[in-house]
């Protein structure tokens, strides 16, 4: 297949799995995932602690249209090869909090009350790691994808980290609030217009644009991750020789996505740029063999990855 088509599929792909489309799909019959208790898990990076805060999981029939470039009946047999079901696919969305000192930020933020059924657990979750939402100092957004930002705010109109300020990556930003590149495709005005409108909640005065490599904080570094999405960022933390790599999107499912790092989910905007960031970033964690932390990881979202045939396996935190 060539290039040009693949991408153009695959911004068509984009359009036809909003979030609403993807669970209307659920079948009850499919049953509905847990996370192990307890919903967060800790881990100390030096003198800073990292703790992974679930949001919650849904279960979507995997079809044709999940893995844009591999037949159906490949994606099912290198699940069938991990012992996991192979009509379904279960998304976590895991939010990661960095408490540096006293600061609290927040990476991410999951659904709020605006989500599917069985997400929006990330308030209950942070509670019973000992934190207040309002309490966090921070909300650092990796991208603009809904089920990273939408829990700034929630249904009411309300501002879910009151005090917080909001940090996004500027190439971003400038991305989705771009007339010009939102005209272009059309099939992405649903995603453009929930990105708009969940910025136009964030008083001026407490959105902050942050540049690739940029330090957001003592030990916290953006680092540019583009492909997923434009302007997507994955983020460094390091203390007293220590390090961890919070990497968003990066991949979807491990299971799939690190395993065959060539494939593309459905969501992946460039696919071959988002490939090669995939296969950069992980090769660069296998080397230094730094822990790391992903948004749509399974339990406890929190790892190590290492070299497994052609990709990669990952290997949770006991
Ligand atoms: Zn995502």
């Amino acid at each position: 297949m060539d290039r040009r088509h693949f991408l153009g599929a695959g911004i068509a792909g984009v359009s036809a799995l909003t979030f609403t489309s993807v669970f209307s799909q659920a079948a009850p019959s499919l049953g509905t995932p847990a996370w192990p208790e307890p919903g967060f898990r800790r881990l100390k990076v030096g003198s800073i602690e990292v703790i992974a805060i679930n949001d919650g999981i849904t279960r979507r029939p995997l079809g044709e249209e999940f893995v844009r470039n591999a037949p159906l009946e490949q994606v099912k047999a290198l699940l069938a090869a991990q012992n996991l079901p192979t009509d379904h696919v279960d998304i976590p969305y895991t939010p990661h909090l960095v408490v540096i000192g006293n600061t609290r930020l927040l990476i991410d933020t999951g659904f709020a009350d605006n989500g599917p059924p069985n997400t929006g657990k990330l308030r209950a979750n942070m509670l019973a790691a000992g934190h207040r939402p309002e309490d966090i100092d921070h909300v650092v957004l990796s991208h603009f994808h809904g089920d990273h930002i939408n829990g700034l705010v929630a249904k009411d109109g309300s501002l879910v980290f009151p005090k917080a300020k909001v940090h996004v990556p500027a190439a971003e930003y400038a991305f989705w609030m771009d007339d010009a590149k939102m005209a272009a495709v059309p099939a992405l005005k649903g995603a453009f217009d929930n990105a708009r409108r969940v910025m136009s909640k964030i008083p001026a005065d407490r959105l902050v644009k942050f540049e690739a490599g940029a330090e957001l904080a003592p030990g916290l570094s953006a680092m540019a991750a583009p492909g997923h999405t434009p302007g997507m960022s994955v983020f460094t933390v390091r203390s007293q020789g220590q390090s961890f790599m919070y990497v968003a999107d990066v991949t979807n499912v491990p299971s799939l996505f690190a395993r065959s790092p060539d494939w593309a989910v459905a969501f992946d905007m460039d696919a071959e740029i988002a490939r090669q960031t995939r296969r950069h970033i992980f090769d660069m964690l296998v080397k230094e063999k730094m822990p790391m932390g992903g948004f749509h990881f399974p339990a406890p979202a929190m790892g190590t990855l290492e070299v497994a045939g052609n990709g990669y396996q990952f290997q949770a935190l006991a």
